[in-house]
């Protein structure tokens, strides 16, 4: 049996980052940059108006109030996307619109609601400042600033300031495709009827989704028996269609855990039993290169060794920094006894958190039975609080919650 760190840090160390791609921009949120992006284009390209009003010199418009207006001639129109026709005037104005280039002459935007028209003249009951309602070019970005960080997960807003400065693809990691896999003789797919020691393969519909929500793409492979050959012939499918394969069952001391059986004869794999309750037996390594999580079939265990142990390694694939792998884990304070005895392993109750009125997050209760195959708990959860070895924390007691 080997802590749990250990586990994690052999599983992160065997995989590596999935070689870089050009990316089309508009598909690749959540994707990781793997080549910092240096601006070439200055954002706005072009010195514009922040608001619909009149493009003015402001000295033309010195001391001007409600009362005793600036005068001034229109002598054209600009609309956005356009190109100005002239110059402004001395003592003139051209109409302009939020967006529009400024005129030559211009120094300041007047907006509209500080006008009101006079013929073929305008009048202006406001003194412009000069650079009033300007949008200079560069103001957001100028050529040479970084506009993407190596290792940088794109978010939505970045994806349009990349656009804005002209990128249309951009040096990604691709999404990992992770095949999920159930094992077990017992399993039907969900919505049949069960025959006598059936259950419902609950796992792989899990499993997919979290694989989704961890912002890999997910490649259902399906369920298969405690049947090696059916075992070799899915698992070999998979290579080239999955970065990654999750497998759940079958990796315990049991007679048909046929997943370890099958993996240790011929595939390059560590089993292993971690300190931890739930999710005890877990299995690592490579099929014909294809890595291959096999993780154990009680519920409960699959989910929380994917969140200790898979997701990690899968974000590493992903293209991740190092200090970026592992769920982040935040201090709360328990308000129940969260009693245990001292088994040598290091507990993830499943528990319901909040955040209290002093600031802090609470524990407030476990959110329901606490066997691996219960998951209802689970369902219920919105952390795993992190109870060490010991007797576990009394009600007051600090601990690390991983917020689920
Ligand atoms: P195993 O790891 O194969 O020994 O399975 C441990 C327990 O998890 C058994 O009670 C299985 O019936 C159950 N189990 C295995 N696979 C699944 C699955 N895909 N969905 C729900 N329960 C499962
Ligand atoms: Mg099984």
């Amino acid at each position: 049996v080997i802590p749990l760190a250990e586990a994690q840090s052999h599983v992160v160390g065997r995989v590596k980052p999935l070689p870089p791609a050009e990316c089309d921009i508009s598909r690749a949120a959540g994707l990781v940059v793997a080549e910092a992006v240096v601006a070439r284009e200055a954002v706005p390209p072009f010195t514009n108006s922040a608001m619909d009003g009149y493009a003015v010199r402001a000295a033309d418009t010195e001391g001007a109030t409600e009362e005793i207006p600036a005068r001034l001639f229109v002598a054209g129109e600009v609309a956005a996307g356009d190109v100005p026709a002239g110059d402004v005037p001395p003592a003139g104005a051209v109409r302009i619109m939020t967006g529009a280039p400024i005129p030559p002459g211009a120094d300041a935007v007047v907006m509209v609601e500080r006008t009101r028209p006079d013929g073929d003249h305008v009048l202006v009951n406001t003194a412009a400042e000069r650079g009033d309602h300007i949008r200079s070019a560069g103001d957001d970005v100028r050529p040479g600033d970084e506009v993407a960080t190596l290792g940088e997960q794109l978010s939505p807003a970045r994806l349009a300031l990349l656009v804005s400065v002209g990128c249309a693809t951009v040096a990604c990691h691709p999404r990992p495709r992770v095949g999920v896999l159930s094992t077990g003789d017992e399993l039907v797919d969900p919505g049949r009827a069960l025959g006598p020691g059936q259950i419902r393969d609950s796992n792989r519909p899990m499993l997919l989704a979290i694989v989704e929500a961890s912002g890999f793409a997910a490649v259902d492979l399906g369920h298969v028996g405690d049947d090696e050959a059916a075992l070799v012939e899915h698992l070999e499918g998979a290579v080239g269609q999955c970065d990654a394969v999750i497998t759940s069952g079958g990796v315990s001391v049991g007679a048909y855990d046929v997943v370890r059986n099958l993996l240790e004869r011929v595939g390059d794999v560590r089993w292993m039993q971690i300190a931890i309750k739930p999710a005890k037996p877990f299995l690592f390594g490579f099929l014909h290169g294809l890595p291959v999580f096999g993780l154990p079939g009680n519920p409960v265990s699959s989910a929380v060794s994917f969140e200790l142990l898979a997701r990690p390694a899968l974000r590493r694939m992903a293209g991740h920094p190092d200090d970026a792998l592992h769920s982040p884990r935040r201090q709360a304070v328990t308000d129940v006894d969260l009693p245990r005895h001292s088994d040598g392993k290091t507990h993830f109750v499943r528990v319901v958190v909040a955040e209290g009125d002093d600031g802090r997050l609470h524990v407030r209760r476990p959110a329901g039975g606490q066997g691996s195959h219960q998951l209802s708990g689970l369902a219920h959860a919105t952390a795993l609080a992190v109870v060490p070895d010991g007797d576990g924390p009394t009600a007051g007691e600090e601990l690390e919650v991983i917020v689920l």
